[in-house]
């Protein structure tokens, strides 16, 4: 079956993968530059030091190489095959050091033997190398050469923004990460889906304005919210974007309150998306929905993905590769979050005009009849529930919930009513 917008997003993955990312540094430029071929982001650039909240924005980190040599003379570790090698934020070191030495620098799985680790030291300026378990257990006694070629020093944090303007002001936040370097699921899934919205919402007649963040995970979002606090009233609704492309069961992560408007929007379009799915209920860890839910912000944001946060096998290792995505769960994802977006613009309440019993549909062409707007079919139960249920009160998001029906039969029939004049 052709899937054109699967495919683009399968393709952006793939030129996106190779990159050396992180949560500063030229990884994340070369992602941005790469986003800006797409949308036309606006990149920011906020200096090492800058006071963020609570926190400060950190020295950048770059990589041009780094490998371990073994006694034999052998290239055992090399960034080059997979940037997943490198404690991602290493510090730079070119040394000639024991086996007992090296053993404690260096991350394994060993309940995924064959699988590379992605490990991260932020904040604590270390060095270190992931790899395979079996290959671990074959190092040898001897004197090892170990060199990461990387510095970490004053520079800035880069992030990326897009900002569609509709009729109001009230704002929906789409945000994902940027920061992970080459795992295809967790991240670039997020950054290929939210591009694509990105490209599809553009140069519609919106009622919200859209606000799309490209940012590093957790300093990111708080370096974002830290600068933008007069926008943050404006955000009504918002949807943190990870874990779109692989073919698990679809999961939704509600806001705090566990009832906001969102929660209840996203909840609709999956009982009626044909696919199964998980509820889960906020906890303060995962992505940047902490940020985004914490006290003094306090945002009604969910996250929609497939499987979620550190719950699928391959989570944070060479196997979130180009093989766990697919163009056809990428694609079923675009269309929850187009579903979800069609609610957000089309919900509204409205008053039936002619509320003395029911109206005679007959005599306007809509009796056991099968209407067609926007060229998807209503049926007449549909007709039967927005007019009963449209009090000026009830919304048409509610009469789904309420009917069974999902949001685009309803919204349908509540267009045909209204162009029969028997709504407003
Ligand atoms: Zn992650």
């Amino acid at each position: 079956m052709e899937n054109k917008v699967g495919d683009e997003m399968y393709s952006m993955i793939r030129t996106l993968y190779p990159i050396c990312r992180s949560i500063t540094g030229d990884g994340v430029r070369t992602t941005l530059a790469e986003i800006s071929h797409h949308i036309d982001i606006n990149i920011v650039e906020v200096a090492t030091g800058t006071q963020v909240f609570d926190w400060v924005v950190p020295k950048e980190w770059n990589i041009r190489d780094a490998y371990v040599i073994s006694p034999q003379g052998e290239k055992i570790i090399d960034f080059k095959a997979s940037n997943l090698h490198v404690l991602n934020y290493s510090v730079p070191i070119n040394k000639t050091i024991s086996l007992d030495e090296l053993r404690k620098h260096i991350y394994t799985l060993p309940d995924q033997p064959e699988w590379i680790p992605y490990r991260t030291s932020y904040y604590n300026e270390t060095w270190g190398f992931c790899m395979a378990h079996n290959d671990y257990l074959k190092l040898e006694e001897g004197s090892y050469e170990v060199v990461i070629d990387s510095d970490l020093s004053a520079g800035s944090l880069s992030y990326g923004e897009f900002f569609i303007q509709g009729e109001s002001d009230d704002e929906v936040l789409i945000s994902c990460h940027i920061c992970h370097p080459s795992l295809c699921n967790d991240n670039l899934s997020g950054i290929a889906l939210s591009t694509q919205l990105a490209q599809q919402l553009q140069g519609r007649k919106l009622k919200y304005s859209y606000r799309f963040l490209f940012i590093p995970g957790t300093i990111g979002s708080i370096t974002w919210l830290s600068r933008n606090q007069e926008k943050i009233s404006k955000i009504k609704h918002g949807l943190v974007v990870v874990c779109v492309g692989d073919e698990g069961q679809f999961h939704y992560k509600k806001s705090k309150s566990g009832d906001a408007y969102i929660d209840r929007a996203v909840e609709n379009v999956l009982n009626h998306s044909g696919h199964d799915f998980g509820l889960i209920d906020f906890y303060p860890y995962g992505y940047d929905e902490r940020q985004y839910c914490s006290p003094g912000i306090n945002l009604d944001v969910g996250s929609l993905s497939r499987s979620s946060h550190g719950q699928y096998d391959e989570y944070h290792t060479s196997k979130d590769d180009l093989a766990l995505v697919s163009e056809q769960a990428l694609s079923e994802s675009l269309t929850c979050y187009l579903d979800v977006v069609d609610v957000l613009e089309n919900d509204q309440c409205y008053m039936n005009l002619s509320p003395m019993c029911e109206p005679q549909l007959g005599k306007r062409g809509l009796y056991r009849k099968l209407g067609a707007s926007e060229g998807r079919a209503f049926g007449e139960m549909a007709l039967l529930w927005v007019l009963n249920m449209s009090d000026g009160k009830t919304s048409l998001l509610d009469i789904s919930n309420r009917s069974g029906l999902a949001f685009p039969e309803i919204k349908n029939a509540a267009l045909a009513l209204k162009q029969a004049e028997l709504l407003q």
